[in-house]
């Protein structure tokens, strides 16, 4: 993939002959992966690794890290009684 400076936040990513454009700041991609799945796509970790990036964290949604999952855990699960009461 080529990757191409367009601003300070935005790019565009040519891969297979198309065209994408990445905002950073916004953490949108045309393709629509970056947006959908609030995790960088293929051309935002493009974009990212031309930066020197190594820390994605701040381009990853918050359901995606350790404390989410901790959290999602952290109501006790209360036992059902039997089918048959
Ligand atoms: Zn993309």
């Amino acid at each position: 993939m080529k990757v191409v400076q367009s601003t300070e936040i935005i790019y565009s990513v040519y891969e297979c002959g198309r065209r994408y454009i990445i905002c950073l700041e916004r953490k949108i991609c045309n393709c629509g992966r970056f947006q959908l799945d609030e995790i960088p796509c293929a051309h935002a970790f493009a974009v990212l690794k031309k930066k020197n990036i190594i820390d994605i964290h701040p381009y990853c949604s918050d359901y995606y890290k350790s404390t989410a999952l901790a959290n999602t855990y952290e109501v006790p699960m209360v036992p059902m009684p039997d089918k048959e009461d």
